[in-house]
């Protein structure tokens, strides 16, 4: 099982030749890693043109979206709130309401009944 899927499977490109990153799992954990397709001869050897791991990166672009993201959310919350004391106040006073009318039934029923209540 891998870790997790890289975050930026399909997103990232490469800095130094502007190639599209690709994905790789590597060590025990599967730790993602981003690495360009490009090849680069060092020392008589291909190399890839770029080659890091994913972990910190992701980890770092989750904050920075989660980031970026949280004064929407929060508005988004808020107003949330806001409306749910809105509509529960609404049926707060829709029930209060019930309640008297109820009451008030329930009262006259009783004076009716203890009108023509021949044990009276
Ligand atoms: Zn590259």
């Amino acid at each position: 099982m891998r870790e997790g899927a890289a975050l930026l499977q399909g997103l990232a490109v490469c800095g130094h030749c502007g190639r599209r990153l690709a994905v790789h799992y590597s060590g025990r954990f599967a730790a993602p890693g981003y690495h360009c397709a490009g090849k680069n001869i060092v020392n008589g050897r291909g190399e890839y043109c770029l080659n890091i791991g994913g972990v910190q990166i992701d980890a770092a672009v989750a904050e920075a979206f989660l980031a970026a993201l949280a004064p929407a959310g929060l508005e988004a919350s808020l107003q949330a709130i806001e409306q749910f004391d809105a509509d529960h106040e609404t049926t707060l006073a829709q029930f209060r309401r019930d309640v008297e009318r109820a009451r008030y039934n329930a009262q006259r029923a009783e004076r009716r009944y203890r009108a023509v209540d021949p044990g009276e």
